[in-house]
């Protein structure tokens, strides 16, 4: 007999409902909802949102080849402490994953942790070297539906247009990480009068925008989905918005630090707010979030990037971009006040578990029969965080001394408790 669990006195945010009503969880299943449910195992809920899991459609986890910096462990781990039960697992490992040998290993390493559904993405093109395709249909037999370089952008525009034409065959979606190469050479922060007045090479916004506009381009002649990685420019957001209004299947991702930290950070020099697309502007974090609100952003995902300590030791010029996202992402979104509860929950599972073709069993309303991905969350307890006490394997995270809102205190997957009043189980 498995054990039941009760999850007591939270609101329960559904799609078309909002209700204080108790959820008990029988094997993997939502089995019940209702009012003075008993169970084996009960989790106190008072105060909390009781929603589906989270999904984010950006988790670098490093493995195979950088496990100094993350192991798919501890990445998923790192996942269940911030709310999350999938997370869809970047390509740009080494080797790379684009054969189906890599595929099964990060899935299985995966399994093996048991801590969230790890989804791999697999590369567009072999090697991420954007010279000629990865075996999509291949890939995709092996269970790939989110194909993309991630790390850089595909810049051969007839091989994006044939990649998005074997999309389109296979009913697989590409994302890209928007960025035209030449544009951004030695590229360090967001250009603008502050990377002026420091001196440092500037990754222009037109670099990300052009890219964008291409590819909705490439999009009205194919028809193939296409998914914005991390938008961050204002021109960005107006260009999907409009090839929204065209009715093109488009979809698109901001990140919780785009929303939150702005490019004059640089002036301290720390690596730690050195990413990739750059910190911007207020002004284009008020159109993300306006993109946020009108629908035209449909995820708020992670771009969580574990560097080794020694690896963000470097200069500003030398130093990897990339930051940690995973055990923060929440905290970082409602203290951003951007937008209500609900379309958190939206945002960070509802869309994305759609956008990953995982919502058969991700981002479902919780109701009897639903497997049981979970997270319980209070949505108003205000936090710092402790880097001590974070479970990734990297540090690098520049919302140390930050005022957070919102935390994870309970996450289950699956049926089972990975988080419990915000520790670990496992
Ligand atoms: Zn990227």
């Amino acid at each position: 007999m498995t054990k039941t669990i009760v999850i007591k006195g939270g609101t329960i945010v559904n799609r078309a409902s909002e209700q204080a009503l108790d959820l008990k969880i029988e094997n993997g299943l939502v089995a019940q909802v209702g009012k003075n449910l008993k169970g084996d195992v009960q989790l106190d809920a008072s105060g909390c949102i009781v929603a589906s899991g989270f999904v984010d459609l950006h988790a670098h986890l490093r493995e195979p080849g950088q496990e100094e910096a993350e192991t798919i462990e501890t990445g998923s781990r790192a996942g269940a402490l911030g709310g999350y039960t999938a997370l869809v697992a970047m390509p740009n490992t080494d080797p790379p994953q684009d054969s189906v040998a890599v595929i099964d290993f990060v899935r299985e390493q995966g399994k093996r942790a048991g801590l969230v559904d790890v989804v791999p993405s697999g590369c567009i093109t072999l090697g991420r070297q954007g010279e000629s395709l990865a075996p999509m249909a291949e890939l995709s037999a092996a269970g790939v539906s989110l194909f993309t370089d991630d790390g850089s952008g595909v810049q051969d525009a007839s091989l994006m247009r044939r990649a998005l034409e074997y999309a389109k065959g296979l009913g697989v979606t590409l994302a890209q990480h928007c960025e035209v190469a030449e544009l951004t050479k030695g590229a360090v922060m967001n250009e603008c009068q502050c990377c002026t007045n420091l001196g440092l090479p500037g990754w222009p916004a037109i670099a990300e925008e052009l890219m964008v506009f291409r590819d909705i381009e490439l999009v009205r002649i194919t028809g193939a989905a296409m998914h914005f990685l991390h938008l961050s420019t204002k021109r960005s957001v107006e260009l999907v918005r409009a090839a929204k209004r065209d009715g093109l299947p488009v979809t698109a991702e901001v990140t919780p630090h785009h929303l939150s930290l702005t490019e004059e950070l640089l002036a301290s020099f720390d690596p730690v707010f050195k990413v990739n697309p750059p910190l911007r502007s207020m002004h284009d974090i008020a159109a993300l979030k306006a993109g946020l609100i009108d629908g035209t952003i449909d995820a708020i995902a992670t771009d969580h990037a574990p560097h080794p300590r020694r690896d963000k030791e470097m200069s500003l010029d030398m130093a990897p971009p990339g930051m940690l996202g995973l055990e923060t992402a929440l905290g970082v979104v409602l203290a951003e006040g951007a937008c209500e509860v609900r379309d958190v929950v939206a945002l960070m599972s509802w869309n994305p578990a759609k956008i990953a073709r995982i919502d058969d069993r991700h981002g479902l309303d919780l109701v009897a029969g639903a497997v049981a991905n979970i997270c319980v969350f209070d949505p108003e307890i205000k936090w710092t965080i402790d880097p001590e006490r974070m479970v990734s394997k990297s540090i690098n995270t520049p919302y140390v001394g930050r005022n957070l809102q919102g935390r994870v205190r309970h996450t289950i997957f699956n049926g089972a408790t990975t988080v419990v009043d915000g520790q670990a189980q496992r």
